[in-house]
């Protein structure tokens, strides 16, 4: 339920799009596809997809020859759903950490204001619940806000910080937060990273560099990329991945803000196109409002 209120917003728009677009139709013709088109696209689904989820339907319509509008919302839904399967696990499973991946090191990466602090706040209080030992890293270390922002977390959450001081070398925070990691035999450590997208080539190395630092104490480190992105942006989080993903190998995806906004879709469209599975989807400001994704779970509640 808590995901339904979560995804009110974008639940009510799509809908009331969706009956609009099928409104007086019997029969799913050119002018319902155009219609359909139009909802995909202003609920943030994104381009391509959008013309691939209507490519699949115009498929089934040429098929079966008639296709109802009254069909057409559990089509929708399948082959939305079938999209979210390729990228995606689906069943909420509860995080383990491998045995032999001890500490288990998620680099956080997105630029500042989408979330990443509190993501990271969230999931670290999450962690801990499940009896987890967390140790954070600050190694945002551009803005002295960041800093804060992350110390704020950790004493609300009750978990270790390793920081220095604004202006230091992202990569030495890093170090230092991997070693402690391991003295103090944590499980999971989080790392915070700048998020500066004024040049590519800037943020590539300085993510190089925390990643090779990092494995000088943990081999095989970080275990997960994980690239917030603000999901009320729409098409801006759609550029922030293009550019994070050119900058570094994401492997995760936490979209956050989503009660906010009626773009939810975009879930859709940035799992479908850049192929890296959506973990977590933020769907409050509190530490509870941060939800492992189920893609199963997420598209009901868009249909219910
Ligand atoms: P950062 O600069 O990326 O670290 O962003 P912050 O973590 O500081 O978050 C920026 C603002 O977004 C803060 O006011 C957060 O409370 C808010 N925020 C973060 N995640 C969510 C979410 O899932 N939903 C809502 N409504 N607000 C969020």
């Amino acid at each position: 339920e808590t995901l339904d209120k979560g995804l009110e917003k974008s639940k009510t728009s799509f809908f009331g799009k969706l009956s609009k677009a099928v409104a007086g139709k019997s029969k799913v013709d050119d002018e319902v596809l155009d219609n359909l088109e139009e909802v995909l696209v202003t609920s943030d689904v994104g381009v391509n997809t959008t013309l691939k989820v209507i490519e699949r339907i115009e498929e089934r319509v040429s098929r079966d020859k008639y296709l109802g509008t009254d069909e057409l919302n559990q089509i929708l839904r399948e082959e939305i759903a079938g999209l979210l399967s390729e990228t995606n696990i689906g069943e909420d499973t509860e995080f383990v950490i491998p045995k032999d991946k001890k500490p288990y090191v998620i680099m956080v990466v997105g630029v500042n204001g989408v979330g990443k602090t509190t993501t990271i706040g969230k999931l670290a209080y999450q962690f801990k619940k499940q009896g987890f030992k967390v140790v954070l890293g600050a190694a945002d270390t551009f803005r002295a806000a960041a800093i804060d922002q992350l110390q704020v977390w950790a004493d609300r959450v009750e978990v270790p910080i390793v920081k220095q001081s604004m202006g230091s070398d992202p990569a030495s925070v890093a170090f230092d937060t991997l070693q402690s990691a391991v003295t103090q035999d944590a499980d999971v450590v989080i790392i915070d990273t700048a998020g500066r997208l004024h040049n590519k080539v800037n943020l590539m190395n300085e993510l190089t560099k925390v990643k090779r630092v990092m494995q000088k104490v943990v081999v095989d480190t970080p275990n997960d990329v994980l690239l917030v992105l603000d999901g009320s942006t729409g098409q801006n989080a759609f550029e922030q991945a293009k550019q994070f993903t050119a900058a570094t190998e994401v492997t995760s995806l936490a979209v956050t803000k989503l009660d906010g906004t009626a773009k939810g879709g975009v879930v859709i469209g940035i799992s479908d196109q850049f192929k890296i599975p959506v973990k977590y989807i933020g769907v409050g400001e509190g530490i509870e409002d941060l939800q492992v994704f189920n893609k199963y779970e997420f598209v009901d509640s868009f249909f219910r």
